[in-house]
C-alpha cells in the first residue's frame, strides 16, 4: 500500500466519522429523492402559457385604480412566448427546459380537472387523494378523513413526522393536508414553527405573519410563508414538502390583474430563490423533483375571470410542470394526450418507486412519460 494512497483512505475514514458524528449529514451520501409540490392558487393556463393577456389587459383599462399601464410596459411583448417570458423568466427559461410543462391547449396538450366544484379545497383534495372527492363541496375549514399522498409517503416510508412538511398562508391548505391532526407537520396561516424544528430566524417570520396584512383575514402573506418554509427545508430537511401559494387567488377576485401579474412575477423571484437553496444543498441537488400545479383556472372575459366555477368556462383548464433529474427534458408538451388533477398524486409517487394502487386504487394514473424508465 503506497503512501499516497493509505493518506486517501485515512482521510475518508476521517469523512466518514465526521459525517456519523454529525447525523443526518450522513445521509447525504444516500441516493434518496425528494419532492417538493408547488401550487399557485387559481393561475390560468392564459398567463402561463401567454403571460399578460391581452383580453384582460383591456378590460383593466377602464378601472379606476389599476395600473395596467405600468403593467403593460413590464410584461407586454408581441408575441406569447415572449410575454411569459417577460412574466415568469426563470420558470421558462430555467425550470421548464429541465423537465415537461402540460396544458398549453394551443399547442396540443391539456390538463383538466375531475371535480366539479372548481374552488380551492375541492382541487387541493383531488391533487393531493388522487381522485374527486364527492364530499369536499366547498373551503371549509374542516379536516376530512381521506388520506393524502403526504400522509401515505411519511408511512410507506416511515419517515418522521417533520421529514413530510406543508406550509402555506391560508388555513385551508393545512385542514386539506392531511385526514389527522399529526400525520405530518403542518403550519396553518398563521403559526409559528415549534422551537425544537424552528431558528431565530423562522421565530422572526412568524412573528411578522399576523402583522402584514393580507386582503382578507384568512391570509397571511406568502412572502413571509416562502420564507419560512425555505428556512425550514435547509434545517430540517423534508423529503417531500406541499409549498402552497395563494395571494394570485386574492388578487384575482379582487379583479387586480396588474396586481396580479406583478404577484407571478414576485412568485417567479420564489421559484428561482427555492431552486438556488436546493442547487446549494448536497441533501436536494439533482435529487429532487418539483411539481408545480394549481387547484383551478378561472374565467375568460373581464367580466367572469374574477370568478371560477362550474358555471365558469376555463375554471376547469389547469397546469402543470414536473421538473427534475427523472424526468425528460422536454420544456413545454405538445400534442399530447388530455392529463387530470388527479394523476398528480401518482406523479408525486412514482419519484419514491411507490406503486400508487397502494395508495388509492382509485387515483388516476402517473402523467406518461414524466419519469424516465431506469
Ligand atoms: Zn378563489
Amino acid at each position: 500500500m503506497n503512501v499516497n494512497r493509505h493518506m486517501r483512505k485515512a482521510l475518508a475514514s476521517a469523512a466518514l466519522v465526521a459525517a456519523l458524528l454529525a447525523g443526518s449529514a450522513a445521509a447525504d451520501d444516500l441516493p434518496l429523492h425528494n419532492v417538493i409540490l408547488i401550487t399557485i392558487d387559481g393561475v390560468r393556463i392564459q398567463e402561463i402559457f401567454g403571460g399578460m393577456d391581452p383580453v384582460l389587459a383591456e378590460h383593466s383599462e377602464s378601472m379606476e385604480y389599476s395600473e395596467i399601464a405600468q403593467s403593460r410596459e413590464r410584461y407586454w411583448r408581441e408575441t406569447p412566448q415572449a410575454r411569459r417570458e417577460a412574466l415568469m423568466p426563470f420558470f421558462w427559461n430555467t425550470l421548464a427546459p429541465q423537465g415537461m410543462v402540460f396544458g398549453n391547449k394551443s399547442a396540443g396538450s391539456s390538463v383538466k380537472v375531475r371535480n366539479g366544484i372548481l374552488w380551492s379545497s375541492p382541487g387541493y383534495s383531488e391533487i393531493l387523494t388522487g381522485e374527486a372527492q364527492p364530499d369536499v363541496i366547498d373551503n371549509s375549514l374542516v379536516r376530512y378523513p381521506h388520506r393524502t399522498v403526504l400522509e401515505y409517503v411519511r408511512s410507506a416510508l416511515q419517515l418522521g413526522t417533520h421529514e413530510v412538511a406543508q406550509f402555506g398562508s391560508w388555513e385551508g391548505f393545512k385542514t386539506i393536508a392531511a385526514s389527522t391532526d399529526d400525520a405530518i407537520f403542518m403550519n396553518g396561516a398563521y403559526d409559528r414553527v415549534p422551537a425544537h424544528l424552528s431558528s431565530p430566524q423562522m421565530d422572526y417570520l412568524a412573528e411578522l405573519r399576523p402583522q402584514i396584512m393580507g386582503l382578507w383575514e384568512e391570509s397571511s402573506n406568502d412572502v413571509i410563508s416562502y420564507r419560512l418554509a425555505s428556512d425550514y427545508l435547509v434545517r430540517n430537511r423534508p423529503r417531500l414538502m406541499w409549498f402552497a401559494f395563494g395571494q394570485s387567488d386574492d388578487w384575482a377576485h379582487a379583479d387586480r390583474y396588474d396586481r396580479l401579474l406583478s404577484y407571478l412575477r414576485l412568485v417567479d423571484g420564489m421559484l428561482e430563490n427555492l431552486w438556488e437553496t436546493l442547487q446549494a444543498s448536497e441533501a436536494y441537488r439533482d435529487k429532487t423533483t418539483l411539481v408545480i400545479t394549481t387547484d383551478h383556472g378561472r374565467g375568460l372575459t373581464g367580466k367572469d375571470w374574477v370568478e371560477h366555477d362550474a358555471s365558469v368556462p376555463g375554471s376547469d383548464d389547469i397546469w402543470v410542470a414536473v421538473i427534475g433529474p427523472d424526468t425528460p427534458d422536454v420544456g413545454e408538451v405538445s400534442d399530447a394526450a388530455t392529463v387530470h388533477q388527479s394523476d398528480i398524486a401518482a406523479t408525486i409517487l412514482q419519484f419514491f418507486d411507490l406503486d400508487f394502487r397502494d395508495f388509492n386504487p382509485d387515483a388516476g394514473p402517473p402523467i406518461p412519460d414524466t419519469k424516465s424508465s431506469d
